[in-house]
C-alpha cells in the first residue's frame, strides 16, 4: 500500500499489525504475519530472556521481511529484555502498559522505530513528547490488558486522530476487512489485530484455548480486575470467582491473591480452561475457524480493499 505511513515506517505492504500477545505470539505466529506482508510481532511479557533470544533468532531464521517486539514495560528483567533486542539487531519495538518516556529514547539512538500503545488521548499526547515513531490506539474491545475509561474505538481512534499527528494504528475489535476499513475511516494509518491470529496453527495458544475461542459468542468476554491491572477474560469458573470477589467488597490485596501467579499461562499455554486466565477479545464471537495466519493476512487485506471500493461507489448515490 503505496503512501500509507505504516506501510512506509516500518517497509511492509499491507498496513496490518500482528499484536504481541502473551503466551501466544512467538516466533512462529510472527514470522508468518510477517511472510504474509503485514507486521508479526513477538509478545516478550510471557518470556524470559533467554527465550525471547531463542525467539528472536528463530524469527530471523523464518523471516527476511521485517517484525517487531512488544515489551510490556511492567515486566520484573526489563533492562535484561532491551539489551538482548539491541544485541539481537531487532528494528521494531512496540512498548506498553507504562511510561513511553522510559524507554523510547534509548531505543530510537540504537536506530529501532519504537511505537506505544495506549488507551486514551491523554497517553498520546504523552506519546508525542516521548519521541515514538507510531501509536497504538486500543479500544475497550480489546483482549488482555485495558484503559480504565472504557472508551471503545470508534470513538478513541478519531480523539486520538485529532489530538496527535503521528502514524496511528487502531486495535481493539478488529478482525476483519470491514472493521479495518472503519478504523481507517476513523483516522487510522493502520490496523493492529490480536484475537483473530490466536486462532491459528502458528499461534503458541493450548489447543483448548484456540477451540474456546472459536466456539465464544456474544457478551462471553468481560473487562474484570479493574482494582488492579483491568483485564478483558472469557467468563470461565476463575473470571466467576473474581467478578463474585469484586461483587462483595474484596480488598485489593485480597483479590490479588486470588489471581495469585501465572494464571495467564495456565489459561493460554497450559489449556486449563477453568482455573486459567483467558484472554480475548469481543471479536472472538465472530472466530469461527483456526486457520494459518497467511489466509488471515489476506482475507482481512482483501475485504479491506472490497469494502474501500463499496465505500468509493457510494459517493454516486449521495446526490
Ligand atoms: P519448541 O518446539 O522449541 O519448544 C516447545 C517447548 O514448549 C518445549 O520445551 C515444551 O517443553 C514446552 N511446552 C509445551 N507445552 C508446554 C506447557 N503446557 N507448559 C510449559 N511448557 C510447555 O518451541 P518454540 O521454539 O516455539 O519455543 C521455544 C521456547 O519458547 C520454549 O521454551 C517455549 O516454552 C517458549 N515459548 C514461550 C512462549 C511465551 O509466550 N512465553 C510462547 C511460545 C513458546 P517439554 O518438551 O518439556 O514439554
Ligand atoms: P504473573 O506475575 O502472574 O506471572 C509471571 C508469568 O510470566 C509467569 O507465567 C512466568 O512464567 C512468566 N515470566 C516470563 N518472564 C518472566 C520473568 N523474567 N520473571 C518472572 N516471570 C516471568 O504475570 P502475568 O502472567 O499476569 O503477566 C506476565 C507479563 O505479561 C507481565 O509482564 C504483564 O505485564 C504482561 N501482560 C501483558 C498483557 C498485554 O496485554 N500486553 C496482558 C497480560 C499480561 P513461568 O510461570 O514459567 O515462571
Amino acid at each position: 500500500m503505496k503512501g500509507n505511513r505504516i506501510c512506509q515506517l516500518f517497509n511492509i505492504e499491507k498496513p496490518i499489525v500482528q499484536a504481541g500477545m502473551i503466551w501466544c505470539s512467538g516466533w512462529e505466529l510472527a514470522s508468518a504475519v510477517s511472510n504474509a506482508g503485514g507486521l508479526g510481532l513477538i509478545g516478550s511479557g510471557s518470556m524470559y530472556p533467554d527465550v525471547l533470544r531463542t525467539h528472536i533468532q528463530k524469527c530471523k531464521a523464518a523471516t527476511k521481511k521485517p517484525f517487531g517486539v512488544n515489551v510490556p514495560l511492567l515486566y520484573p528483567e526489563i533492562e535484561k529484555l532491551m539489551e538482548i533486542i539491541v544485541e539481537e539487531g531487532v528494528k521494531i519495538v512496540f512498548t506498553s502498559a507504562g511510561n513511553p518516556k522510559t524507554w523510547t529514547s534509548h531505543l530510537k539512538s540504537k536506530g529501532i522505530t519504537v511505537v506505544h500503545v495506549v488507551s486514551a488521548v491523554k497517553f498520546a499526547q504523552k506519546c508525542e513528547e516521548a519521541g515514538v515513531d507510531a501509536i497504538v490506539a486500543e479500544g475497550f474491545e480489546a483482549g488482555g490488558h485495558n484503559g480504565r475509561e472504557e472508551t471503545t474505538t470508534l470513538v478513541l481512534i478519531p480523539q486520538i486522530r485529532k489530538a496527535v499527528r503521528l502514524p496511528l494504528i487502531a486495535a481493539g475489535g478488529i478482525a476483519t476487512g470491514n472493521q479495518m476499513a472503519a478504523a481507517f475511516a476513523l483516522g487510522a494509518d493502520g490496523v493492529q489485530v490480536g484475537s483473530r491470529f490466536v486462532a491459528t496453527p502458528e499461534s503458541s495458544a493450548h489447543l483448548n484455548f484456540k477451540t474456546t475461542v472459536i466456539n465464544s459468542n456474544e457478551g462471553d468476554t468481560q473487562l474484570t480486575l479493574k482494582q488492579l491491572t483491568p483485564v478483558r477474560l472469557l467468563k470461565n469458573k476463575f473470571f466467576q470467582e473474581v467478578d463474585a470477589a469484586e461483587k462483595r467488597g474484596a480488598s485489593k490485596e485480597e483479590l490479588s491473591a486470588l489471581l495469585g501467579r501465572a494464571r495467564a499461562k495456565k489459561g493460554m499455554f497450559e489449556g486449563d480452561l477453568q482455573e486459567g486466565e483467558l484472554e480475548i477479545g469481543q471479536v472472538s464471537a465472530m472466530i469461527r475457524e483456526i486457520k494459518p495466519a497467511a489466509e488471515v493476512v489476506e482475507e482481512i487485506w482483501s475485504a479491506f480493499k472490497s469494502q474501500v471500493k463499496t465505500m468509493a461507489a457510494l459517493e454516486k448515490s449521495l446526490d
